[in-house]
């Protein structure tokens, strides 16, 4: 059987292979310090699991509509509404198996053979790709830590081109945590108003996972003129440990909105009913989970950026969203190993700390940014603190 041209473009989620490596290594008996998980460490509240198997018992086990069942839509709504003062009327809104297949299926229902879309880089990893997958063509533009990982607006005019479709903005961003303020939005747009064939996909799925007093602006609240342009992700995944249920939504203009369902009609039919009767509990419940587990994350980034910035040769800057550090190696690379090998990459940094001290952790040129090591801070705090001392250990051992 031959493949598609589009699957030799792509390559599998870098962070799916290193998961499959970390559980390769631990049914081989290794005890492995994993420090690449992409999920939070706790459990789904009781209070969403309960409302699951309410839904089964009710007979909920049938399709629902295409974009998502009326609850569900009625919640993202109020979310957005009470959240970012954006109201979408139903037909704007739809729902789908976690935000990577709505984020999937908005490229696929908008990019044509050659059609550009700009990703600031340190990116998701899966954007590229998904692009790829898509015929598009992927415009990466390198945000360097000294803007603070950060598109500006010098650098988003130069990217633009006639035929870009879309810009790519996750805030708080993974892999680091960068947010956008309203007054860097406002400077974005004020390039994006200048190109009307623009549109701008934001990802928004780290959201609440947010360590600062004031909430994180949004671009459709911030510039309303570009309301229309704006197509707005989130889901459940990463706020109420949901991960596995599959369940993401996107809000936005209704042509593309009604473009995703069609597609989705014939891909999925829908997510799943018993997901949906979940996060409809999950975004209307009480929301206490969600303030204990950010504490709990913020004590673990305190105390992550801290041991790894003690470490001669990296450093770290807190992040003020999501589960991740981004680690500066560069001032490691060039150095030997003790068995005489010269580490010359990011990539090769980490396989280092992995064959030497069983660490696993995910490079930074998978993310488009060579130099530096993402460490996931989503797993317990025993786990982080034999994590950063094993590091410190192989870092010292470099010379
Ligand atoms: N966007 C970003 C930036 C992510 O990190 C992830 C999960 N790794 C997703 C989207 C996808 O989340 P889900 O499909 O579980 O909703």
């Amino acid at each position: 059987m031959t493949t598609a041209a589009r699957v030799a473009r792509i390559k599998p989620s870098p962070s799916s292979a290193a998961a499959q490596r970390v559980r390769e290594l631990t049914a081989q008996g290794h005890r492995i310090l994993d420090l690449t998980v992409g999920e939070p460490d706790f459990d789904t509240p009781d209070h969403v699991k309960a409302a699951a198997i309410a839904a089964v018992e009710r007979g909920e086990t049938k399709y629902t509509p295409v974009n998502g069942t009326p609850e569900l839509r009625a919640a993202i709504r109020a979310k957005l509404g009470h959240r970012h003062g954006l109201h979408y009327p139903d037909e704007e809104i739809t729902v789908g198996g976690g935000a990577k297949q709505v984020i999937f299926l908005a490229l696929m229902a908008t990019v044509d053979h050659g059609d550009e879309v700009v990703i600031p880089a340190p990116y998701w990893v899966s954007y590229p790709d998904m692009v790829l997958a898509n015929d598009g063509t992927p415009v990466i533009v390198d945000c360097p830590e000294s803007d603070r990982f950060k598109l500006t607006p010098a650098r988003l005019e130069a990217a633009i081109t006639p035929r870009t479709r879309w810009l790519v903005l996750n805030s708080p961003g993974n892999p680091t945590g960068a947010a956008y303020s309203a007054e860097e939005l406002r400077a974005l747009a004020g390039v994006l108003l200048t190109h009307p064939q623009v549109h701008v996909l934001t990802d928004e799925i780290y959201d609440e996972i947010w360590y600062e007093p004031e909430s994180v602006p949004t671009l459709a609240a911030v510039e309303p003129r570009l309301r229309d342009r704006v197509f707005l992700t989130n889901g459940v995944s990463k706020t109420y440990a949901m991960t596995g249920w599959r369940i993401g939504y996107g809000a936005g203009p209704r042509e593309l909105v009604g473009a995703i369902n069609k597609l989705q009609s014939q891909m999925s039919s829908c997510p799943s009913s018993i997901s949906q009767a979940a996060a409809v509990a999950a975004l209307t419940g009480p929301q206490d989970f969600v303030a204990t587990t950010v504490a709990t994350y913020r004590g673990r980034r305190d105390r992550v950026a801290k041991l790894l910035a003690d470490v001669p040769g990296l450093s770290v800057t807190a992040p003020s969203g999501g589960f991740y550090l981004f680690v500066n190696c560069g001032g490691l690379l060039g150095k030997r190993t003790p068995a005489g090998d010269v580490l010359r990459t990011d990539e090769e940094f980490a396989r280092y700390l992995l064959e030497s001290e069983r660490v696993a952790v995910i490079h930074g040129a998978a993310y488009g940014t060579p130099g530096y090591f993402r460490v996931s801070f989503a797993t317990s705090t025993a786990v982080l603190d034999e994590a950063c001392e094993a590091i410190a250990r192989a870092c010292a051992r470099l010379s």
